[in-house]
C-alpha cells in the first residue's frame, strides 16, 4: 500500500520554518530514515539569525545536503566544515555528538537565499552506541547522471548505475532528481521502504497528483511510473526497514527509552559532550 504524506510546517530556529516531511503520524521510520527537514527555498534578510546553536544528538546520522546559501558546521568532535551547495555532510552521533550549524560570517550582513534537506538516519541495532564520526564530501565527489530530460544526484548508496562514496551505517539509497523537461520515470529497490518527495513542482502516477511538499512512501520499494513535469526536484529516499522500533524525543534517537532519559540528563548537567569553543546552547525542551 503506497501512503501520501504531506509536510507540515515547524519552527527550527527563532525566525526559521521549514518543511517538516518526517516523522509522522502515519509513518515513524522510512528504512533507517527517521527524520527529513526540507527548508527553503526562504529568503533570509541582512541580520536574520538562522543560525542553529549547539545541540545533543544521540543514535543517529545526520545529512545536510544543500540546494543554496551555504552553512559552518561544527561540532563536539572538533570538525568545522564549510556546507555549500551540492556537498554531503554526514555526521555519526552515535552515543553523543553535540554540533551547530551557522551562517558564514561574510553572509551575515547579506540577504541570501537558503534551501536544503536535513535527514535523520537512525543507526542500527548493535551499533546505536558507536563512536562519533563526520564525513564531508564535496560536491565534486557526488556522481551524477544528466540527460537532455533530467539530472539525478545520488548522494548516497547506489542507483541508476551510480554509486555514492558516503559510508552509511545500513542500506539505503537518497537521490535528488531534477526534470529539465517534461519527462516518465519508475524505480524500484527490492527490500527497500522508498520515499519520493516532492521539493518543488509536481509528478503524477496513475490518477493521482503528488504536488510540492507531498511525500509518497513505497513500504514495497517500487516507485510507480511516474509523469514528471519540467521544473520539479524530487527527493527520492529510503532503504532496508529495521525489525526494532526507534523512539525519538527532541533531537535523541534510540532504541531504549532509558538511554534517551540518560542523554537528556547529560544535556541538562552540562556532562554532554560540548562543541569547542561555542558556550551557547539550545536547552533542554520542558515538554
Ligand atoms: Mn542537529
Amino acid at each position: 500500500m503506497n501512503l501520501k504524506i504531506e509536510a507540515r510546517l515547524a519552527h527550527i530556529a527563532d525566525d526559521l520554518t521549514v518543511f517538516r516531511v518526517l516523522p509522522q503520524r502515519s509513518k515513524r521510520l522510512l528504512g533507517p530514515f527517521c527524520f527529513l527537514d526540507h527548508m527553503g527555498p526562504v529568503s533570509a534578510q541582512a541580520n536574520q539569525d538562522t543560525d542553529v546553536p549547539p545541540h545533543p544528538h544521540i543514535g543517529l546520522s545526520t545529512l545536510t545536503y544543500l540546494f543554496s546559501g551555504r552553512t559552518i558546521h561544527r561540532d563536539s568532535i572538533g570538525s568545522e566544515a564549510l556546507i555549500s551547495p551540492g556537498d554531503v555532510n554526514w555526521m555519526t552521533a552515535g552515543k553523543g555528538v553535540a554540533h551547530s550549524e551557522r551562517a558564514h560570517p561574510d553572509d551575515r550582513a547579506a540577504t541570501r537565499v537558503l534551501e536544503g534537506l536535513q535527514f535523520w538516519i537512525a543507526l542500527p541495532d548493535g551499533q546505536e552506541e558507536i563512536d562519533p564520526d563526520f564525513q564531508h564530501y564535496s560536491s565534486a565527489d557526488i556522481p551524477s547522471t544528466e540527460s537532455p530530460q533530467a539530472k539525478i544526484t545520488v548522494v548516497a548508496g547506489e542507483a541508476f548505475g551510480l554509486i555514492s562514496p558516503v559510508r552509511t551505517s545500513s542500506p539505503l539509497v537518497l537521490s535528488i532528481i531534477t526534470a529539465k523537461q517534461d519527462f516518465e520515470w519508475q524505480f524500484a529497490a527490492p527490500g527497500f521502504e522508498l520515499g519520493l518527495y516532492v521539493a518543488q513542482g509536481q509528478a503524477e502516477y496513475g490518477d493521482e497528483l503528488l504536488t510540492e511538499h507531498q511525500m509518497l512512501v513505497c513500504e514495497d520499494g517500487i516507485i510507480p511510473p511516474m509523469k514528471v513535469v519540467a521544473g520539479t526536484r524530487l527527493v527520492l529516499f529510503g532503504g532496508q526497514p529495521f525489525n526494532t522500533p526507534r523512539f525519538i524525543w527532541w533531537n535523541l534517537v534510540s532504541s531504549s527509552r532509558d538511554r534517551i532519559e540518560e542523554a537528556k540528563q547529560a544535556w541538562k548537567s552540562g556532562t554532554f559532550p560540548m562543541v569547542p569553543g561555542d558556550s551557547e546552547f539550545v536547552p533542554l525542551p520542558k515538554a
